[in-house]
């Protein structure tokens, strides 16, 4: 009865509550030309930024990002990155000290020649045709405006600029010796800083996160003719460049000369990327009711990995460089083939892609996201589904990275476990066919199995215990270290979203993510505007969630106290020996076999999550918040009991699980 109350107010709900939010958002339109010279790792551009004010406000000056004035000595970057190489982490296993910096960066940045730093020297600005009067920041150029934007206007800036390609240090820049990728061109123009309800964000380039104006890419490259090129967006002239982008059956007509201008047009995103190499081998792949998939990747590079492989690896080829290059060929079409295994369930699960392509491209010095496309250092699965589903948190969404990291990072690794979960299973299903009922079995993909993110509660509990850890509202480039940045962005962000699962339902949480998609998608969602899409889908109120996880760094710590005979009934009592407040799911199981689900919500949700499998459940008083224990009645006497467990579901992020479990002997 109560469930069937639940579902009719949740229809209800999710008929007349959704107003699409009417936050008001900047608009950008870049036409580039750009020519690039292979020999001298420089490029000259040219840009016509029109630029739309949809604010309320007057703005006096814009900023500009020049992010690779960052590869240059004692930039901040560097000397960011320097200090950190001071902060010791912990000893190592041969009693090494670990020290915080990122072992891409180091010192290497103090290290570089001339030739190899990176800049971005823009010439002029005019806005509206009128010169602007600059001030350089390092990473940010400030334009101090003759006149001001007025609300509700539109301005063009025409700018003209030349950069030095550095050699790669973090993410973008040429010759990574790892990937052997001439180019890998990521934050490499002049690009628009974003201004919000919040006012500017001209965050300095210190090697982490990204936030940018929504709108449309028109691009011209000019570059050596053998050179392929994989970016954002489409290519225009596909017929003209080919290398595989050429319609079927094409013939592909180059100019003479030795430069060709690759047209890239890449429309409603929030950055622009690319890549080039004359080695590049490029796989096609047509996703069923889905987008083009471009698989490019370095067909020389394979020697390179084979020379750094230890004997043992090196032996699983038969010692044989050809065996091994055949293989780097199968790994980068297993990455196509995944994507086309995959995309049906993400779709399903976590919204469309309405784009028309999407590349996974050599390069870069890890994993790292763009729109409609990712840089990938190898074929790595795990690294092209987290970059891909990037594409839903983070290259739709367009949240400001650098304030709510997790938001981006933590979802995506949510996201990513899920889609590894079910490609497993894909892969698996391919060899149970001839077992139904396995088959079936394998078709619950809903469920998620206990513990499924095992290892991303293990690195949370790591850091909480660490002294390190600090509150997830830090700017991302404030946190005192590397590792709690990264811990708490990719896992505490991660466990934001498996925990709100275990408080609302699995099932809800599944509702949750669709709803977003469909109502922030293009809008830079915050992280309140998720809370109100869960409490409005859940019915649960979540605000004090958000405090506790997001604002604060306490704890979970719930344990299982005293159990007592009253009669033919047993009173079994919780502790809350942590800070933060949960609502209580007790698994108890008895000597004959069966078991009961305890759930106990607490009061400050006012309002429970539906059951959650077939398990018997008893739904109890709600906990208040402010007392240190609760107890409740079982209907069987203590001697018929076999255990009680607190959150079998292991979902509940509680630091210490010792106490959570009790076997009776
Ligand atoms: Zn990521």
């Amino acid at each position: 009865m109560k469930k069937d109350v639940l579902t009719l107010f949740l229809i209800c709900l999710t008929i007349s509550v959704f107003a699409q939010p009417n936050r008001w958002q900047q608009r950008i339109k870049y036409t580039m030309n750009v020519d690039m010279n292979v020999q001298t790792n420089q490029y000259t551009g040219k840009q016509i930024v029109d630029y739309w004010n949809n604010s309320p406000d007057t703005l006096f000056r814009v900023f500009f990002h020049l992010y690779w004035n960052a590869f240059q000595p004692n930039s901040m970057m560097d000397v960011r990155s320097r200090r950190q190489g001071t902060i010791v982490l912990r000893k190592g296993r041969n009693g090494d000290e670990i020290a915080d910096w990122d072992p891409r960066v180091e010192d290497r940045i103090v290290n570089l020649a001339p030739d190899e730093i990176g800049y971005e020297k823009v010439s002029s600005i005019k806005m509206n045709g009128r010169e602007q009067k600059t001030k350089l920041h390092e990473t940010i150029l400030e334009v101090i405006l003759d006149k001001p934007i007025l609300p509700k206007s539109k301005v063009n800036f025409e700018m003209e600029w030349m950069a030095q390609v550095p050699l790669q240090i973090r993410r973008s820049g040429r010759d990574n010796p790892g990937t052997q990728v001439r180019y890998t061109m990521t934050q490499w123009y002049p690009k628009m800083c974003e201004y919000d309800y919040e006012g500017w964000h001209p965050t300095p380039y210190i090697a982490r996160e990204f936030y940018g104006v929504w709108g449309d890419y028109d691009v011209n490259i000019s570059i050596d003719k053998n050179y392929l090129l994989g970016g954002s967006g489409y290519i225009a002239n596909a017929n003209e460049v080919g290398f595989g982008y050429e319609d079927k059956g094409a013939s592909v007509k180059k100019p003479s000369g030795n430069k060709i201008t690759w047209h890239f047009i890449a429309p409603n995103v929030h950055d622009f990327a690319w890549a080039a190499d004359p080695e590049y081998k490029h796989i096609v792949r047509q996703i069923p009711n889905g987008p083009i998939i471009n698989v490019i990747y370095n067909g020389q590079a394979s020697r390179l990995v084979f020379e750094n492989m230890n004997a043992q690896q090196r032996a699983a080829y038969g010692n044989d460089f050809n065996k091994y290059a055949a293989s780097w060929d199968a790994q980068w079409n297993a990455v196509a083939d995944a994507a086309v295994t995959v995309f049906p369930f993400i779709k399903k699960t976590f919204g469309d892609y309405p784009y028309k392509q999407y590349s996974f491209i050599h390069g870069g010095d890890g994993g790292m996201e763009y729109p409609n496309c990712t840089m990938i250092v190898g074929p790595g699965l795990g690294t092209a589904f987290h970059e891909w589903m990037h594409t839903w948190y983070q290259m739709q969404m367009g949240t400001n990275e650098s304030e709510y990291p997790w938001m981006d990072e933590g979802f995506t690794e949510w996201a990513t476990d899920r889609v590894e979960e079910y490609y497993r299973q894909q892969v698996s299903r391919k060899t149970l066919t001839n077992n139904p009922a396995e088959l079936r079995k394998s078709d619950s993909l809903a469920t998620v199995p206990p513990a499924y993110h095992q290892n991303i509660y293990r690195a949370y509990f790591t850091l909480a215990k660490s002294g390190l850890e600090e509150p997830m509202t830090t700017h991302a480039d404030h946190y005192n270290t590397n590792y709690a940045y990264s811990i708490a962005s990719y896992s505490k962000g991660s466990i934001f979203l498996s925990q709100l699962g275990y408080i609302v339902g699995d099932s809800v949480l599944d509702k949750i993510l669709l709803e977003y998609y469909n109502e922030w998608r293009f809008k830079h969602p915050n992280a309140n505007d998720f809370i109100r899409v869960a409490e409005k889908l859940s019915g649960v109120e979540l605000q004090w969630y958000k405090e506790y996880w997001v604002y604060t760094t306490r704890t979970i710590d719930y344990a299982i106290g005293d159990i007592d005979m009253n009669g033919n009934n047993a009173s079994i009592v919780i502790k809350r020996l942590g800070l933060m407040p949960m609502p209580v799911d007790v698994l108890v199981t008895y000597k004959d076999g069966t078991q009961e689900l305890h759930y106990i919500p607490m009061s400050l949700m006012y309002g429970e999550k539906p059951a959650e499998n077939s398990i018997k459940r008893f739904v109890h008083d709600e906990w208040k918040w402010v007392d240190p224990e609760y107890s409740f009645t079982i209907s069987k006497a203590v001697t018929d009991i076999k255990s009680i467990e607190i959150d079998p579901s292991q979902r509940m992020a509680d630091i210490n699980r010792v106490n959570n479990k009790i076997v009776v002997p």
